[in-house]
């Protein structure tokens, strides 16, 4: 195993762009904090507003070559770098547990999981296809081609530091987009990690920029409104792609938006459940709670929800609350102290209007910014975190009696990311499925994350999809040629 100074030292700490390692112009550096301990581990690049119009520059330079690139060697590239990324997971595991938190084991999983966006676009990006037809008064001749949108910004969240990443240039790399992209200031070393692996899979200078700072909005903002990036791709909160959104709209820029969900477990009376419960941790627990696919809302029906809540009571308080790196640790730390208050607030909030407390119910003094896994019983509809994203290891549980319910509750709000459903009735299954306002929907699985599948959301989920066959359209134009005969 690396040691914690080597993965953290054999990081290049600057701005990459146009294919070189450059300092922000002013010279300035934020610190990369370890949310275990609350120490810095290093110092990256902070970059200014003109740092960000250069890597824009560069990225407005490199669009027309890439884009004749031939597609067969964007793909080898692509799987260049897959490679990479697979070979060094261990190394890699560490550096995101290092700046994110999650343990060991889940950093490694993720690693994979990014990986295989990388694989995935590098075969797609030898399918990109068109159309041939005869108009329909059979005098002339319709072509249809997909070519790149153009240079793309790309904003990703701390929650999944690598494969938010991944998701995005894997489709922009496939599709001969150049991109500008900027990674959370909280974890910004993944994305320079492989901004690297990037460029000795052999990526030619200027395709990838990336930009690392503190002023998100300050640099990001002149790039939105410049007009000559053609694409917004934002994975975040759903407040600031509202934001985004609004900026987008001056020059008309193709989005693709992944913002935040309130996902609902349901569990019907004839589920396995012993399924459900494995399901449902999972859901939970994934990345301590900390994701936009997490299960925000348990919706379970009257005669299995006390077993129901005791089973998940039991697996949540055996968990072992730990640093990352540890051996054995299953919950790491939230990202920082502000996250440790809402969920704080919301817990507070929950049984101040009559929630039973079943395990956990509290945060763990400090250092680090932990929470204890909770189980909350008899939550009412009104508490905040019905409402609210949680984004920590924090289970609330509530009972319905009928489908229709079950439904009126799942449905009741702003969010349609992912909705989970157990159930041992196949026609119930198909039924509320199609019935649930998500745009995805875990069928007795808790986990719903492929890089083959199309992710995406709904309502004020989202706009897009990334992922899948369709994932790679997000950054195609498709152009109709009439042809006269
Ligand atoms: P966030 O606060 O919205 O930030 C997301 C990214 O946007 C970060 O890089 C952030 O940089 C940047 N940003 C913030 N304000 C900006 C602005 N005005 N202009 C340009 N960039 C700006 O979200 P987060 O707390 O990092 O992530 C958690 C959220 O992401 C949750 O709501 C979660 O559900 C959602 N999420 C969604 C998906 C999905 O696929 N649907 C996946 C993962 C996460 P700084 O923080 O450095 O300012």
């Amino acid at each position: 195993m690396p040691s914690e100074t080597n993965v953290v030292d054999s990081v290049d700490k600057e701005l990459f762009i146009g294919g070189k390692w450059t300092r922000a112009t002013d010279g300035k550096t934020f610190g990369v904090r370890d949310p275990a301990t609350g120490d810095v581990l290093c110092q990256v690049a902070d970059a200014s507003p003109s740092d960000g119009v250069a890597a824009l520059d560069a990225a407005v330079a490199a669009q027309d070559s890439w884009a004749n690139h031939p597609p067969r060697e964007r793909g080898e590239i692509l799987h260049r770098a897959y490679q990479e990324l697979t070979s060094r997971v261990d190394e890699l595991a560490l550096l995101m547990t290092l700046e994110m938190g999650k343990p060991l084991a889940e950093a490694r999983g993720e690693i994979g999981y990014a990986a295989e966006f990388f694989r995935w676009f590098a075969e797609e990006a030898v399918r990109i296809d068109g159309g041939y037809a005869t108009a329909p008064n059979g005098t002339g001749r319709f072509l249809v081609a997909k070519q790149p949108v153009g240079p793309s910004l790309l904003i990703t969240p701390w929650n999944f530091p690598m494969a938010m990443g991944t998701r995005k240039l894997g489709p922009a790399i496939a599709a001969g987009c150049t991109s500008v992209i900027k990674p959370a200031s909280q974890t910004p070393l993944c994305m320079l990690a492989l901004a690297q692996i990037l460029a000795n899979a052999g990526l030619p200078q200027g395709v990838v920029n990336v930009l690392t700072t503190t002023d998100s909005n300050g640099v990001m903002e002149p790039l939105i409104r410049d007009g000559r990036a053609r694409k917004l791709s934002f994975t975040g909160s759903t407040a600031v792609g509202r934001t985004l959104l609004e900026q987008c709209s001056e020059k008309v820029l193709r989005t693709s938006m992944e913002l935040g969900g309130n996902a609902p477990f349901l569990v019907f009376d004839d589920a396995d459940l012993d399924a459900a419960v494995d399901g449902a941790m999972l859901a939970k627990m994934r990345n301590i709670g900390e994701a936009c696919t997490a299960a925000n809302r348990f919706y379970v029906q009257r005669d299995v929800a006390e077993e129901f809540s005791r089973r998940m009571a039991d697996r949540m308080g055996a968990q072992t609350i730990g640093r990352g790196t540890e051996e054995g640790a299953t919950v790491g730390p939230l990202i920082n102290e502000a996250a440790v208050s809402k969920v704080t607030d919301l817990v507070d909030d929950a049984t101040g209007r009559g929630a039973k407390v079943l395990t956990g119910g509290s945060a763990v003094d400090g250092p680090g910014h932990f929470y204890r896994p909770t189980v909350l019983a008899d939550v009412p509809t009104e508490a905040r975190m019905a409402k609210e994203e949680i984004f920590g290891p924090v289970a609330p549980i509530s009972v319905f009696d009928t489908e229709d319910e079950a439904l009126r509750m799942a449905n009741d709000t702003e969010y349609g990311l992912v909705s989970y459903l157990y159930t041992s009735d196949i026609k119930r299954a198909l039924r509320v499925a199609e019935r649930l306002e998500a745009g995805m929907v875990g069928l007795n699985q808790g986990i719903v994350s492929n890089p083959a599948a199309p992710f995406g959301g709904v309502k004020q989920s989202g706009l897009g999809r990334e992922g899948g066959t369709v994932g790679i359209d997000e950054f195609l134009e498709t152009k109709y040629i009439a042809v006269a005969t």
